[in-house]
């Protein structure tokens, strides 16, 4: 053992037995963390390349103000996201509030009274139900005349072909793919399986949009969806994309038509992207993309550690230790609220901002059961950052993600283990 570094995380809090524990897990995923580390390798290229290509320099990072006509820094960026996402636009704003937002964005300036919306991976992400009409809400499309119809995964995970091939209509314009599960029960989609989704859409009805929800999926593999057919890829700079640095924002990168309908939803028909100033945050964008593929890749890492480490304890987890990763989301299911609170407890006490909190679980509103939340970030509410959260309910799951580095992902997992072994709820004599 490194004595400084054992010395270090006794530190922090982290026991000699809970350090060892943790690095028999990490020494025996050497592969796996090698080929995550080739994945970012790459797209640390690919981003360098979009730079270069589209002549980054640094008057890009100089603020513009009012209506913000003529922003290099802005136009160079959205060029630099279309290169590197393989798109023909982009949009990417800090006037795009955040994720939800930016998904409101595209599938509001896209669809028109008349059209109908499909979903062929089941229900969407929470906050969309609302944005779409599933649950009434003011603005919805619902409100606006669009119709929306689901077509559900099959129990196996599979793609329900010919439900979705039944529920393709001559009102189909768009269709919504979440890459991401989400907080649904379900396992995440590889690009390789969008692409087959959007093959089979696009046999049916080539002029169908195809949309997917990139959310918390960017760089995580070597192709994005852009690359498998699809026509608009959409998410949110407090995510992966943003490399913890973006303070605010969301994306659209996709085809000229898609990018542009939405560009003069979020501003203004007549005016598109030719406003919006960027107030001097650019740099945080730029700064934050080039980052990107290493950020996720430790937050990809610790994904990975932290199924290793709770499997090997018995605990449910989704994905499990050894399967193939879509996504930063790891799920652990506890089955009793102490172990899902002394979690959160040891995420939260090992943040870099307010680790000296403690989280308690509080009725959110749009819950119907309390949820405990942990996060000590630079950015407020930023998932890239580590954090992890779950409702206090059966059967108790956490949902953990992120981590700006990776040292510090491992060391927020070890001190969750130490909480639940100091209180007494992991197997006797396994640490
Ligand atoms: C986070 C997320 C969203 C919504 O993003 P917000 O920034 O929280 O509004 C939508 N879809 C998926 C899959 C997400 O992970």
């Amino acid at each position: 053992m490194n004595q400084l570094l054992v010395e270090q995380y006794e530190k922090l809090g982290i026991s000699r037995e809970v350090y060892a524990f943790g690095e028999a897990v990490e020494a025996s995923l050497k592969e796996r963390f090698s080929a995550i580390d080739a994945t970012a390798e790459y797209n640390q290229l690919k981003v360098l390349q979009a730079m270069q290509e589209n002549r980054v320099s640094a008057e890009c990072f100089n603020a513009t103000s009012g209506y913000g006509y003529n922003d290099l820094g802005r136009e160079t960026l959205e060029k630099v996201y279309a290169t590197c996402f393989k798109g023909e636009d982009a949009l990417v704003r800090p006037q795009i509030t955040c994720g939800t937002h930016a998904l409101a964005l595209a599938l509001m300036s896209n669809l028109r009274p008349g059209d109908e919306l499909l979903s062929p991976v089941g229900k969407p992400y929470d906050t969309l139900e609302e944005v779409i009409g599933i649950r009434p809400s003011k603005g919805s499309l619902a409100e606006y005349g669009v119709t929306y119809r689901q077509v559900d995964l099959l129990p196996d995970g599979e793609f329900d072909y010919e439900g979705i091939r039944n529920a393709i209509g001559p009102r189909t314009r768009m269709v919504t793919i979440q890459r991401s599960k989400g907080y649904a029960p379900r396992r995440t989609l590889s690009v390789a399986r969008i692409g087959e989704l959007v093959a089979f859409i696009k046999s049916i009805r080539p002029d169908i949009i195809c949309m997917v929800d990139n959310c918390y999926g960017e760089f995580v593999e070597e192709r994005e969806p852009l690359e498998v057919g699809a026509d608009l890829i959409v998410g949110s700079l407090i995510k992966n994309p943003g490399g913890g640095l973006a303070p605010v924002g969301g994306y659209l990168v996709g085809t000229s038509e898609c990018v542009e309908n939405a560009a003069y939803r979020l501003t203004s028909p007549g005016l598109g992207k030719e406003v919006g100033a960027s107030l001097g945050i650019l740099q945080s964008f730029y700064q934050g993309l080039f980052l990107a593929p290493v950020v996720t890749a430790g937050a990809l890492k610790g994904a990975i550690f932290a199924a290793n480490i709770y499997e090997k304890l018995g605990f449910d987890v989704i994905p499990d230790g050894s399967e193939s990763r879509h996504d930063i989301i790891q799920a652990i299911s506890f089955h009793k609220p102490e172990a899902l609170i002394a979690f959160c407890e040891g995420i939260q006490a090992a943040a870099p901002v307010d680790s000296y909190v403690t989280p308690e679980p509080w009725a959110m509103p749009g819950y119907d059961s309390d949820v405990i939340m942990a996060a000590g970030a630079f950015v407020q509410g930023s998932s890239i950052e580590l954090s992890a959260d779950g409702p206090v309910k059966p059967p108790y799951a956490v949902y953990f993600q992120g981590g700006l580095t990776w040292y510090h992902a491992k060391t927020g997992i070890l001190k969750t283990l130490q909480k639940l072994k100091e209180r007494n709820l992991v197997p006797h004599g396994v640490i």
